[in-house]
């Protein structure tokens, strides 16, 4: 049968640029260090060279007409756009944590003294499970799995100086109140944290459930937390692919620390020029917060917290570090960017779950916990798993469809997933082709 004219261009042109997105796709994810990745798009280019010659040399009309009918189909499909399911968690929690009960007050509690005996006195089921992680060597000690004696030099370092940034994140105001425009003040904070190296920016105002109930960690350990400030500033910064692709290797708790540290540097500055405005401040840093830095995090604006249970940057997923200043200059805040199609991709796509070495993501949808409906991490198990390793492990966030570096593909992708719903069925797919359902562990960086 013969081409016709008009038909055989048009399968020219789509094949041509069939052929050039796949050599794209294969560039990033040689860019990326991504073998299987490579490998794959390689065959697919393979097969689409072979298929469309066979085409073209054995003129299959009917085969091109086909072809190019359900393409257009599938790429209408692709562009309508469905919104998602809204419900798929409650907005907002109705009680504040207790850091007392967060892992890393528990894993302060020593025994003999008498805050281990109040504690476990009072919360027995907790004392079976915190005995299986003392078992364990713990974090970047000799002894645990991925024990690397440079590396974990250089994460210890860095969390010593986060904390000698303790004696900075909050100070009496010494100065008297400056007169600021609302939103020239609120410009000019956001610009100064990008150019200190923060990712992306928000402001919301302060609410209960952001605040934990009791400090739980150092002296103030039982005292109580009074919200005294309206407005909360929450920043991200970007931990770097590579690094996090090693973990649950070393190389994650290298990059941890040292984002925790950039992150607390900003913080700290931040909250001193607003005290030198002459308003109180107060900066939430590694270690020493007040408030829960994700979902200041969410509200100001920066993502959703998804299945792991903590925040999701549409841009970079969870593959970064939060810090926060809490004020009562009073600043322009942020409009509440809910995005449900992040929170409907986390009920398809279930990696971090299937790859969580420490079993403590869940697999089904949200779940009602203390009066809210969402997804909550076994968080004994999952510290348990880091005093085991080591690490801060984050295979987690490494596997997360998210975390891929934002390059022009991967944006294409998120605008898909955010716009479509047959696009964040096929993005699951897609991702589990391309970088496999559970993605080998990457070697470290050197
Ligand atoms: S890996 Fe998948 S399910 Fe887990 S947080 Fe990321 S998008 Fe959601
Ligand atoms: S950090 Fe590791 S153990 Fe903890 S939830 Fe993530 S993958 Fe699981």
């Amino acid at each position: 049968m013969n081409f016709h004219p008009e038909i055989k261009f048009i399968f020219f042109l789509f094949s041509a640029l069939v052929v050039s997105m796949i050599i794209s796709v294969t560039l990033m994810f040689l860019k990326e260090k991504e073998g299987r990745a490579v490998e794959r798009s390689l065959l697919l280019l393979l097969f689409s060279l072979i298929l469309f010659i066979l085409i073209y040399i054995f003129s299959l009309n009917q085969l091109i007409i086909g072809f190019l009918i359900i393409t257009c189909i599938f790429l209408f499909f692709l562009v309508i756009p469905f919104s998602p399911d809204k419900n798929i968690i409650d907005e907002y929690p109705n009680s504040r944590i207790d850091e007392r009960d967060t892992m890393f007050s528990r894993n302060e509690l020593k025994p003999g003294t008498s805050r281990f005996e109040k504690y476990y006195s009072k919360n027995p089921d907790k004392k079976i499970l915190d005995d299986l992680f003392r078992k364990e060597p713990g974090l970047l000690k000799k002894g645990s799995k991925y024990y690397h004696e440079q590396a974990f030099q250089m994460a210890d370092d860095n969390f010593d100086k986060v904390e000698l940034l303790y004696n900075r994140i909050e100070g009496s105001v010494e100065h008297s109140t400056i007169d600021v425009h609302k939103k020239i003040i609120t410009d000019s904070i956001k610009k100064l944290a990008i150019d200190l190296g923060a990712l992306n920016i928000g402001v919301t105002l302060c609410r209960d459930y952001h605040y934990y109930s009791h400090k739980g960690r150092r002296e103030e350990y039982d005292n109580k937390i009074v919200p005294v400030h309206s407005y909360a500033i929450a920043f991200t910064v970007e931990m770097d692919a590579e690094m996090v692709a090693g973990a649950p290797q070393a190389s994650i708790v290298v990059e941890s620390s040292k984002q925790y540290l950039i992150a607390g540097r900003i913080a700290v500055d931040l909250a001193e020029k607003i005290r030198e405005m002459g308003y109180a401040s107060r900066a939430h840093i590694d270690g020493n917060y007040q408030v829960i830095c994700p979902l200041v995090a969410r509200d100001a604006g920066l993502g959703e917290i998804g299945r792991m249970g903590i925040l999701m940057t549409p841009d970079h997923g969870p593959r970064v570090r939060i810090a926060v200043v809490t004020t009562n200059l009073e600043l322009e805040v942020d409009k509440y960017k809910r995005d449900h199609s992040m929170l409907e991709f986390c009920k398809l796509c279930k990696k971090c779950a299937e790859s969580c070495p420490g079993k403590s993501i869940s697999c089904n949808d949200p779940e009602m916990i203390n009066g809210d409906r969402k997804w909550q991490t076994n968080q004994e198990s999952c510290f348990t798993y880091w005093c085991k390793a080591g690490t801060d492990c984050g295979r987690c966030m490494a596997v997360c469809p998210y975390s891929h570096p934002n390059h022009s593909w991967h944006k294409l992708i998120r605008y898909g997933i955010k716009r479509s719903k047959v696009f964040r069925y096929m993005a699951v797919y897609l991702d589990d082709f391309f970088y496999g359902r559970k993605p080998r562990v990457r070697e470290m960086p050197f």
